[in-house]
């Protein structure tokens, strides 16, 4: 490709390796594994396969950097600086992350440089600050005849497994590493087996900034190194972002030493719109949340609900809007949406068009075939005429597809939007202020958007509701889950 930039032509031209305590290593046994550009399908570069046997030396190091290592030693104030400077560095870097993450992903360059990679900087520069100010607080004891001092200290879980998907690989890594260090935690972390390059670039530059050997292992590789890690006795704790399905398994498998457990996991997010929304919004936010990343994002609004009185409109909106949507190569100035990241994701999603067509469901945009034949493309798809039942409206698809159907009243649609196993976001447009704050306060969800759809901000806690997961990500509650809390108390003699 001839707009790649040096820097991504170097870092391609040599194989990929973990990065064990400190030092770019080879998989003990030698494996390796092809990571594939979903634009043309062509394999990128040969990446290092972490086994359990490696696992266990990246466990290890994290354990000895946890304890004994300089990391222990550095006060709040230089880990916020070394934190800041990564931010700085990642930000130094934004063109090159964005292409390695339009390879591997197939994402557009211009939405990963202005999305992934600026976010990620940023995450650096948040939890910067909050280094500093890990507090506890000072509580009275009532002991008669007796004096106390109590207080409380908020101290590092210890060595932290992020297991991560590729949707947005760079982003997703730094969800992880970025609370676990700042709060003074060391950590594996395993990128997704599509999407590894942007971690190891990142673990280049953790380096340079000055992060002490084993504070940060990477570890590419498959499922069975990511349950390598959760069944580890020496993993204190798992942050996990991925299916609900694997979320389930890990829940299961972390119990054998009762190891710590956050889960983000799948979403079917509810976006309604009521007749007296503004529908120009509406249709633009309906777009928006539907087909953001290629629709590969957990809390896409993938069920519109649009009351009786709007729907045709919103429909035929949404629809124009959904074929006038450019689909190409991420590297093509004039895409408007890549392709899905990977052979097993196209067939999926298009199994699901597929299989809504079958069932008497009508594509009011899209198509249950293949753009063009290579590279992973599915068009964005708007399908009407479907049931609760069906596939489609109950299944996390992970692909620009979107199902709109009518309501009547507020409590028919506030009962079908929670109708579902997922709990992570959910939308209202309405010009009623009450009518928008009372749906937003029934509906079962992480997140709910009123009138916008995506607006969001690393100061803001994410999380799911019922099988969307445990925990919360990000915000000031976002060190909580990288956190034990100590109780001391001091008895005054
Ligand atoms: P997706 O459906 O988005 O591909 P997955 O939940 O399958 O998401 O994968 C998310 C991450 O979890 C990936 O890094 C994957 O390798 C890892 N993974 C898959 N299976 C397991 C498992 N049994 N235990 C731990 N990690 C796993």
């Amino acid at each position: 490709m001839s707009d790649l930039l040096p820097a991504v032509r170097s870092f391609l031209s040599s194989p990929k390796q973990l990065l064990i305590d400190g030092d770019w290593v080879d998989a003990k046994d030698g494996r390796t594994f092809a990571t594939v550009n979903p634009s043309t399908e062509e394999t990128l570069v040969q990446v290092a396969q972490a086994s359990a046997v490696d696992v266990d030396r990246a466990v290890v190091a994290a354990r000895s950097a946890f304890e004994s290592g300089p990391w222990s030693r550095m006060t709040p104030r230089d880990r916020s600086h070394l934190l800041w400077r990564i931010g700085d560095l990642i930000e130094a870097h934004a063109d090159e992350f964005a292409q390695l993450e339009a390879l591997d992903n197939g994402k557009r360059v211009e939405a990963a440089r202005d999305g992934d990679v600026a976010v990620s900087a940023e995450l650096f520069r948040y939890f910067a600050g909050w280094a500093t100010k890990m507090e506890g607080t000072t509580i009275p004891m009532s002991v008669p005849g007796r004096e106390f001092h109590a207080y409380t200290r908020r101290e590092a879980v210890g060595v932290v497994a992020g297991i991560v998907p590729w949707n947005f690989p760079l982003l997703m890594a730094c969800f992880k590493i970025v609370p676990a260090i700042t709060a003074g935690n060391t950590v594996i972390l395993k990128p997704a087996e599509q999407t590894p390059l942007t971690a190891l670039r990142l673990g280049e530059l953790l380096l340079e900034a000055g992060v002490p050997a084993g504070v940060v292992n990477i570890l590419p590789g498959f499922g069975d190194t990511g349950a390598a890690l959760v069944d580890h006795h020496g993993v204190d704790k798992v942050a996990f972002t991925g299916s609900t399905e694997v979320g389930k398994k890990i829940a299961a498998a972390a119990s054998v030493n009762l190891k710590k457990v956050s889960l983000e996991l799948g979403g079917k997010a509810p976006n309604i719109i009521f007749n007296d929304a503004d529908i120009d919004a509406a249709i633009a936010g309906a777009v928006l949340g539907g087909y953001f990343n290629e629709g590969q994002c957990c809390v896409n609004g993938s069920r519109l609900y649009v009351q009786r009185g709007v729907f045709d409109r919103v429909v035929e909106g949404v629809a124009a809007a959904a074929r006038a949507i450019t689909v190409g190569d991420g590297f093509d100035a004039n895409s408007q949406m890549g392709p899905l990241v990977s052979q097993e994701q196209h067939e999926k999603v298009l199994g699901y068009i597929r299989g809504a067509v079958r069932d008497g469901a009508v594509l009011n945009a899209g198509s249950a075939d293949a753009i063009g034949d290579r590279g992973f493309f599915v068009a964005p798809t708007l399908i009407t005429g479907v049931t609760e039942q069906m596939a489609v409206q109950t299944d996390e698809i992970f692909g620009p597809v979107v199902t709109a159907i009518p309501f009547d009243t507020e409590d028919e649609v506030v009962a079908a939007a929670n109708n579902t196993v997922y709990g992570l976001a959910a939308g209202v447009w309405s010009n009623n202020i009450g009518t928008a704050h009372r749906v937003g306060a029934r509906l079962r969800a992480g997140t709910v958007w009123l009138n916008t759809w995506h607006a969001d901000d690393v100061t803001l806690p994410r999380g799911g509701f019922k099988q969307s997961g445990w925990g919360r990500e990000l915000g000031s509650f976002g060190l909580d889950d990288y956190t034990e809390l100590k109780t001391v108390i001091a008895e005054l003699r």
